[in-house]
């Protein structure tokens, strides 16, 4: 039994537009997944696990779906990263999840860890062994029944909408932003306006010169960034 499909682009949209059908009772051992990746556009729908284990062509297609999207490198996924998803899936009644990121080359976390708030220097998506996610629907009551179940870890992003799951050992963190994350969409939209860079090394910089900020400016910077962080009641 076979009725895995991998589909690209605009087909997978299309795919994804398809009403859900009640699903049977798996067989024991066969474990099946339905995801959309947000920023490809792509579907993953099928089995990737019957009674014998791991389905190695679903495997494969899997490392393809699941592959950096910055630069399109791809590693072999933790097979207990999908079981977990599966489980966490299943338990919400989520017949479909989309995924915003899965798995990280070296280079790309460190790039993001520089740039995005929250990203971990290391993440367990270096590895293959985690994923971001998010449902249209029931997201809290999601993270919370992921979180008794105590299988890796779990991380809840509520102002960015999505959930850090990965098959690493047991945790529970949570980034609740506020203050702190507007300050960031404030500075973004300077850096946007063409008032700041970020240099290869991820030094703020002025745009102009490519220097970096004077000591004043980093000291105005240093004030909005405590302010932030004491809005947002972070260490
Ligand atoms: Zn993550």
């Amino acid at each position: 039994m076979n009725r895995r499909a991998f589909v690209l682009g605009a087909a997978g949209l299309a795919a994804t537009m398809r009403p859900t059908r009640a699903r049977a009772v798996p067989a024991p051992g066969l474990q099946r997944l339905a995801l959309t990746n947000a920023h490809t556009g792509e579907s993953f729908s099928g089995p990737y696990r019957d009674a014998k284990g791991p389905i190695a062509s679903a495997m494969d297609d899997l490392s393809v779906f699941l592959r950096d999207f910055h630069c399109g490198e791809m590693i072999v996924i933790d097979v207990a990263l999908l079981d977990f998803l599966v489980s966490v899936m299943e338990a919400a009644g989520a017949p479909r999840a989309t995924v915003l990121s899965a798995y990280r080359t070296p280079e790309t976390n460190a790039m993001l860890a520089r740039t995005t708030f929250g990203v971990a220097e290391h993440s367990q998506h270096m590895y293959g062994r985690a994923i971001d996610f998010t449902l249209p629907v029931r997201l809290e009551e999601t993270m919370l029944t992921a979180r008794a179940m105590k299988r890796g870890g779990i991380g809840w992003y509520p102002q960015s909408n999505f959930i850090h799951l990965d098959s690493g050992p047991v945790r529970n963190w949570t980034l609740e932003g506020h203050g702190f994350q507007k300050l960031l969409l404030d500075l973004q939209r300077l850096i946007a306006q063409g008032g700041l860079g970020i240099n290869g090394r991820g030094d703020l910089v002025t745009r102009k010169t490519g220097e970096k900020l004077s000591a004043s400016a980093r000291l105005a910077m240093h004030r909005l960034i405590a302010r932030a962080a004491a809005a947002a009641n972070l260490p």
